[in-house]
């Protein structure tokens, strides 16, 4: 028969299977009993419509079984089965990872790329030599085999079977010398796997035992029988008490149920009595995904109704700026027809999200109280979305995260939030200080932020777009946020202030000069806040420096994204009193000092130079 081959990124992750070293080999159990699990509930959903495709709700199981000496086990359902273009669809490709990117050929690397997607069915592959899939949908008088033994590809071919649903046949690898593949044959191990993994899966998953029983009437003696047991609980974890389920349980499960092998930051679980009542568990993973920055990101909770799964994942549930929240809500007021068309006008819903928006606002609230280290680890991996959240909207919702977000203060180069700011911020300090850079570290370096520094005050180093966060944010407990690097900046006192008015005033001819020398500048002046540097450079009206550089660096930049610049000098520095001393004896000398301070004060406020050619010539011009 023709062999047909995988396409190609199907076929990486196969050949990483096959070869894994991967610890967790286990999981492969865990993986197609949750398959099962799905076309069950897929079948269940369709007969809901659709009577005579199902079966009654009691029927349906998964069933195990294992032959230890042949190295055989087979996992069946009898849920929704598999057509034959689905059997090479869904087998032959990756079906949900179109952006699979396989960068790295370094094994311990993939390792983590097996963590982060979950691999579903070809996980299969780390256990088994041969993989053989027997499928068969409802109205079909046909069932179709898929047989694979890894890389080379894979056969499919017409073949019998009694009932609908799936049969899914590994034929276990041989024992290594440090591999017990055995263990996957031994059904008391299967059975502890499937505890571990399964054991809220909402079907029951059965399997035979032989065991010796007392044969009756005849003391001391004991025969072999099979006694068909279930192995999982069936109760959905959610429905247990909290105090209940322990920490190991809402971890095993929020990997299996959301692909991530990294334990979550916080568990909520909790039933909420009222108006409406529904049962949630919802997780905050410890990393962001890898798609999680990007628009292929789906948020969204899944939906119960009473136990039955209804929806996968209802992005009305959460809002953008909590869309790292995965989970789950449970309860009987979720109709169990809800569909997407109707989710709009779902009052209940409507309800049940915004309690959920409250809830985990406050638990990340109390995360933040009780254990700084895990809420910053947290607002490492997700702070952007919050900040995000602050001026997406027009601002609607700055009041809701303002409490929430952290920048990273110059005291210490730490975490902070507004509140501990303030609270940190002496008694003749009006406002909240921020200065932009690419980086904090070069925010920090900035002639303005060294001046508000020496005064005694703390800056925020702001970050990326976090200067929007707090443009939206405009004040926090009616302290107005300042940009260092802007003419809004108000650290001189009154006297101060009048003497460099005069200073302005009487050297305006000088000033003028240099405008005229420098080109491009929207005013100079004399300044004291720009620490011990000649000159920096600020801006004057809404657009600052670093956002005009923010913005211009976006794809569809138009013109008109410059900062009105402003250059500062700094009228105590000796530079200053020697352009003076050349303003009055050598003007075109005067001129080229003048574009040198402004190439200084460009490449200090973390811009480029304009003329790097000239600055060169200027530069050599100095040194010889
Ligand atoms: P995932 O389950 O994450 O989508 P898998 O590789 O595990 O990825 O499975 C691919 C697809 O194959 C599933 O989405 C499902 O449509 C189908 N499938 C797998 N196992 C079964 C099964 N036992 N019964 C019916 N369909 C299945």
């Amino acid at each position: 028969m023709e062999k047909k081959q995988f396409q190609t990124e199907s076929k990486k992750l196969l050949d990483m299977m096959i070869n894994s070293i991967y610890t967790h080999k286990e999981i492969f159990l865990r993986e197609l009993i949750s398959n099962a699990s799905d076309a069950i509930d897929k079948r269940y959903f369709k007969s809901l419509t659709e009577p005579e495709s199902g079966l009654n709700r009691d029927e349906y199981e998964i069933f195990i079984s294992a032959d230890e000496e042949n190295r055989v086990l087979k996992i069946s359902d009898n849920g929704c089965g598999m057509t034959k273009d689905e059997l090479e669809n869904n087998l032959g490709t990756i079906a949900k990872s179109g952006s699979f990117d396989f960068k790295s050929e370094n094994s311990a690397e993939n390792v983590d790329i097996i963590g982060q997607f979950g691999v579903g069915f070809y996980s299969a592959f780390m256990v088994a030599e041969k993989v053989t899939v027997v499928s068969k949908v409802y109205g079909a008088d046909k069932a179709y085999k898929w047989e694979s033994e890894g890389v080379d590809g894979y056969t499919l071919e017409e073949c019998e079977k009694d009932s609908v649903g799936t049969e899914i046949t590994l034929h276990i690898k041989p024992d290594g010398e440090e591999e017990d593949y055995c263990e996957f044959l031994e059904p008391y191990s299967i059975q502890r796997l499937v505890k571990k993994y399964s054991d809220y899966i909402h079907y029951p998953i059965r399997m035979d035992f032989e065991v010796n029983k007392p044969v009756e009437g005849k003391e001391g003696e004991t025969e072999k029988v099979t006694e068909r047991r279930t192995l999982n609980s069936i109760t959905p974890l959610w429905k247990k008490p909290a105090a209940e389920v322990t920490e190991e349980e809402y971890n095993n499960f929020y990997s299996s149920k959301f692909m991530d092998y990294e334990p979550p930051i916080k568990v909520m679980h909790y039933r909420q009595e009222g108006t409406v009542e529904y049962t949630a568990l919802l997780y905050v993973p410890s990393h962001a995904p890898f798609d999680y920055y990007s628009k292929n990101y789906e948020k969204g909770l899944q939906l119960y109704s009473s136990g039955v799964m209804v929806m996968d994942r209802c992005a009305e549930m959460l809002p953008d700026y909590f869309s790292f929240v995965k989970g789950l809500i449970d309860s009987s007021d979720i109709s169990l027809n809800i569909s997407r068309e109707t989710l709009q006008q779902d009052h209940q819903l409507r309800t049940i999200a915004k309690a959920v928006e409250k809830k985990i606002k406050n638990e990340l609230l109390k995360l933040l109280e009780t254990d700084r280290e895990k809420y910053e680890k947290f607002y490492k991996a997700f702070g952007s979305q919050l900040k995000f959240g602050v001026y997406s909207d027009y601002g609607t919702h700055k009041e809701q995260l303002q409490d929430l977000i952290m920048f990273v203060s110059s005291s210490e180069m730490k975490y902070t939030t507004l509140k501990e700011y303030v609270t940190r911020m002496p008694e003749s300090q009006k406002s909240i200080y921020y200065a932009c850079g690419d980086t904090a570290e070069k925010a920090l370096k900035l002639p303005q932020a060294a001046a508000v520094i020496a005064k005694g005050y703390e800056v925020l180093l702001t970050e990326d777009v976090d200067e929007f966060t707090l443009q939206t944010l405009m004040s926090f407990e009616d302290k107005k946020f300042v940009n260092v690097s802007t003419d809004e900046l108000d650290l001189a006192t009154e006297e101060e202030t009048k003497k460099l008015e005069e200073e302005n005033k009487s050297g305006k001819e000088l000033l003028d000069f240099i405008k005229e020398s420098v080109g491009g500048l929207n005013s100079v002046k004399f300044s004291n806040a720009v620490g011990d540097h000649p000159a920096a450079l600020s801006s004057e009206g809404g657009m600052s420096i670093e956002m005009a550089r923010v913005l211009s660096k976006m794809p569809d930049a138009g013109e008109g994204l410059k900062a009105s610049l402003v250059l500062e000098i700094n009228s105590a520095h000796p530079i200053t009193e020697k352009i003076k001393a050349l303003f009055e004896t050598d003007k075109e000398k005067c001129a080229k000092y003048c574009k040198l301070l402004y190439a200084q004060a460009r490449l200090l406020s973390g811009l480029e130079i304009e003329n790097a050619e000239e600055f060169s010539g200027l530069i050599s011009e100095l040194m010889v």
